[in-house]
């Protein structure tokens, strides 16, 4: 078989050329004799592949000095509890925005650590838009703010960054970093799993202010101390050694091939402009999203009858588009568009979705 289009919401498609390296590269890494897969983490070749990785994605994402990158692995759930326990003493209050399932859960996760609020939900409107905030909505003595800035699920984006004063602001962006340049210093913390735009699943990302280091609550484990992390390099244990390998191609094939994140920008606005030009000129699929929260990595649609749904994944499937079945919590379809997936692959899923309009209208 061919390779398809993979629109899948994660695990994910990876570039291309990244791909033909990882297979060039897997039995004899620069000539150390070995696998990437086989090194040691304490290795100097390996040291220099977690190094570069790491001053790669700090130049890509322009993150300041005082911001440290860690490395880890746990996934973006983990970080859930994690964010609390680091940023958040015992007693503490911390502020949510509730914007989709992942917020959801992190908002759940929060609750077992402190007095922590809801400001805002978009739940009432099955997540179709993301919530404006205010800043004086915001509790000023709360430890965080947390947003998910980018909704998987629901294909939403934060169409604005909010103004939480002095409160650090916490985003998960596993499904949108890198796709956009973004100021990293108006955040505190930026975490990602690397599973849906970076890497193979296994590693996430903390890019997170020094200043908010060091306070961990005495019972956090040790594994899950940031300051701990960032004082061995990420290293403290065995790090996700093969995907952060991959994370580090990919980091290249960004800063090199395509020529950074202003570039990747224009390429994502492209791709994306095709679904949403397409849905907004017919009638017979439904984009539920509210415009100016759409996001530029998860497109979902719908026909409004399940079954019609059910046969269109079926259909595009045989026509080698794969994973289009929306989340089991939205139906419907939707089209994960992350970096690696090339143009054709949305130019083709476009011609196919109004050959299937034509069919079944
Ligand atoms: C996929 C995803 C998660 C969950 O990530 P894990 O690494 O599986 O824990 C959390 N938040 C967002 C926005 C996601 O897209």
């Amino acid at each position: 078989m061919s390779r398809v289009y993979n629109f899948s919401a994660g695990p994910s498609m990876l570039p291309l050329p990244v791909l033909e390296k990882c297979a060039a590269q897997m039995l004899n890494y620069e000539g150390s004799g070995m696998s990437v897969m086989e090194m040691s983490h304490r290795s100097p070749v390996y040291d220099q592949i977690i190094k570069d990785a790491m001053a790669s994605l700090r130049r890509i994402m322009n993150i300041p000095e005082n911001y440290k990158i860690l490395f880890l692995q746990g996934g973006a759930s983990q970080v859930f509890a994690s964010v609390p326990l680091n940023l958040m003493p015992a007693g503490g209050k911390a502020d949510y925005i509730v914007s989709g399932q992942f917020s959801g859960k992190a908002y759940k996760e929060g609750q077992k650590y402190g007095a922590v609020r809801e400001v805002a939900s978009s739940k009432s409107d099955n997540f179709t838009y993301v919530p404006k905030v205010e800043k004086d909505q915001f509790d000023p003595e709360a430890s965080f703010v947390h947003i998910c800035y980018n909704n998987t699920i629901y294909g939403t984006k934060f169409d604005y960054i909010p103004d939480t004063g002095d409160v650090p602001l916490v985003a998960d962006m596993s499904s949108c970093i890198l796709s956009e340049p973004i100021d990293v210093s108006k955040f505190g913390l930026i975490y990602a799993g690397a599973q849906k735009n970076v890497a193979p699943a296994g590693l996430t990302i903390v890019i997170v202010r020094e200043d908010l280091l060091g306070n961990a609550r005495p019972e956090t484990p040790t594994m899950l101390d940031y300051a701990v992390q960032a004082a061995n390099d990420s290293m403290y244990n065995t790090p996700p050694t093969y995907p952060i390998y991959v994370a580090g191609l990919v980091f290249k094939w960004i800063e090199e091939t395509v020529g950074g994140l202003e570039k990747m920008k224009e390429y994502n606005e492209k791709k994306c402009a095709l679904l949403y030009d397409y849905l907004d000129g017919q009638d017979f699929y439904i984009a539920p999203v509210k415009k100016e929260n759409r996001s530029m990595m998860n497109v979902t649609f719908k026909t409004g009858d399940a079954d019609l749904d059910a046969k269109f994944v079926k259909e595009a499937k045989a026509a080698g588009f794969v994973n289009l079945k929306g989340h089991r919590s939205v139906g419907g379809m939707r089209a994960s568009i992350y970096n690696a997936m090339p143009i054709e692959g949305v130019e083709k899923l476009v011609d196919f979705m109004e050959q299937f309009r034509k069919e079944n209208a």
